[in-house]
C-alpha cells in the first residue's frame, strides 16, 4: 500500500443491478417500469429550449417542488428534490444522523443504507427480520441515532401498516426517522398522512418506479419546514444544481399527469397479482408483495441455478448472495407478456427439476 493510501476515504461500494441492454431480453432485475413515461414528459421535454442549458438550472428547482407540493397538498417548503431517492437518502443521512449513536435499519433492506452508513462513518445496527420477513415493531422502540425503514420494505415487497409504523416515529422524537417509500403507490398507505403530528419524520418517494423516469433521476422528501431548511443548508453547501433544466421539465410533466399514472400503476397491480397466481400453482411461496416486484423461492429449485438458467434464457431477474435470502429471486413486474413469458419458462424449469 502506499503511503498516500493509508489516508484515502475506503469504501465498499453499493452495486446496482446490471444493465444489459438486448432488444429481445426480458429485463425484471431492476423494478424498472415497464411502461413508457407519460406522453406529456415526451411532449414537455420536444418542448425543453436547449438555449436555456447555456445558464445555470433554477438551484431551488422551484417548478418542480411547486408541483409536488400542490401534488401532495403540502407548502413547497415541506418538499425537497433530489437526483433519485438515492441522493436524497445520502443527503438526508449526512444531515441527520450526526448524534454518534448507532442508527436503525433492518437485517433484510435496501442495501445502499449500509453503504452510506460507512461512507459517513455512522454506526448502525441492523435488527433481524422475524422469520417471516416482517419489521419487528419492538426493535426501534430503544435509544438510537436515527430510524430508516423502508415500507414496502425492499427486497421483501412486505408493507408495514401506519399504526406500527406511527409507534415507531412516536417513539422517537430525539431522533429522525426516515421513511423510504420508494414503492408505497404500488398498493400501501403512505406515511404522509403522520407528518402534521411529527416533527422528526420524513417521507422519501421517488420518479423512479411508479412515474416510469428512473434514467431522469428524480426523488424527492417531504416533511416539516424546518428539516426541509436543513436538507437544503446541506445541499448547497455540497452542490447547489442538482437539478437538471430536462429533469425538472420531465418531473414536473410526470407529476401533473395523474391519469397515466393511475392507469399505468394498475396495470402492475393487476399483473403482479396474476403473477403471484400463477407463481402459487408452481409452488413458490413468497411475502405477499406490495410493492412492483415478487420475492420468490421455491422448495426444490435452488434459486441461485434457477437465476442463472433464466439469465442463459435472457431473463434476467435479481439474486442476493446474503445470509437468509439466498434462495430468492426478487422478480420485478413487467408486462403482462414478459411475465407470461416467465411464467413458461418456470413451467418447464420448475417440471423438469422436480
Ligand atoms: C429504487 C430504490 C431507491 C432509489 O431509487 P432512485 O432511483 O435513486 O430514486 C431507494 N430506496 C429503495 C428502497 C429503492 O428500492
Amino acid at each position: 500500500m502506499a503511503a498516500w493510501e493509508k489516508n484515502v476515504r475506503k469504501v465498499i461500494p453499493y452495486t446496482p443491478g446490471e444493465q444489459p441492454n438486448r432488444s429481445n431480453m426480458i429485463k425484471l432485475n431492476t423494478n424498472e417500469n415497464p411502461y413508457p413515461p407519460s406522453p406529456e414528459v415526451t411532449k414537455a421535454l420536444q418542448e425543453v429550449d436547449t438555449d436555456s442549458f447555456r445558464k445555470y438550472p433554477d438551484p431551488t428547482a422551484g417548478v418542480l417542488v411547486q408541483a409536488l407540493a400542490d401534488y401532495y397538498n403540502v407548502s413547497n417548503h415541506q418538499v425537497f428534490v433530489g437526483v433519485g431517492s438515492d441522493d436524497v437518502l445520502a443527503m438526508s443521512f449526512l444531515t441527520f444522523f450526526n448524534s454518534g449513536k448507532p442508527i436503525l435499519f433492518p437485517d433484510i433492506t435496501y442495501s445502499f443504507y449500509d453503504v452510506w452508513a460507512d461512507l459517513f462513518r455512522i454506526p448502525y445496527e441492523c435488527p433481524p427480520l422475524d422469520e417471516d420477513f416482517k419489521i419487528r415493531t419492538k426493535d426501534y422502540l430503544r435509544e438510537c441515532g436515527g430510524i430508516v425503514l423502508p415500507n414496502p420494505n425492499a427486497p421483501t415487497g412486505l408493507w408495514k401498516n401506519l399504526e406500527e409504523l406511527e409507534e415507531i416515529i412516536a417513539a422517537n422524537p430525539e431522533v429522525i426517522v426516515i421513511i423510504d417509500e420508494a414503492y408505497i403507490d404500488f398498493g400501501g398507505t403512505s406515511a404522509l398522512s403522520l407528518l402534521p403530528k411529527y416533527e422528526n419524520l420524513l417521507v422519501v418517494q421517488t420518479f423512479s418506479k411508479s412515474r416510469s423516469l428512473a434514467g431522469m433521476r428524480i426523488g424527492y422528501a417531504i416533511g416539516n419546514e424546518r428539516l426541509i431548511k436543513y436538507l437544503n443548508d446541506a445541499k448547497y453547501s455540497f452542490n447547489s444544481y442538482t437539478m437538471n433544466a430536462a429533469a425538472l421539465a420531465a418531473g414536473t410533466a410526470a407529476i401533473q399527469d395523474d391519469t397515466y399514472f393511475k392507469e399505468t400503476l394498475q396495470k402492475i397491480i393487476n399483473t403482479r397479482e396474476r403473477t403471484k397466481k400463477e407463481l402459487c400453482r408452481l409452488g413458490f411461496s413468497f411475502p405477499d408483495s406490495k410493492s412492483n416486484f415478487i420475492f420468490a423461492t421455491h422448495p426444490k429449485c435452488s434459486a441461485e441455478k434457477l437465476f442463472e438458467a433464466l439469465k442463459q434464457a435472457d431473463i434476467y431477474v435479481r439474486y442476493f448472495h446474503k445470509p437468509r435470502i439466498d434462495n430468492y429471486l426478487r422478480i420485478s413486474i413487467g408486462t403482462d407478456a414478459q411475465m407470461d413469458e416467465l411464467i413458461r419458462f418456470l413451467e418447464h424449469y420448475v417440471g423438469e427439476n422436480l
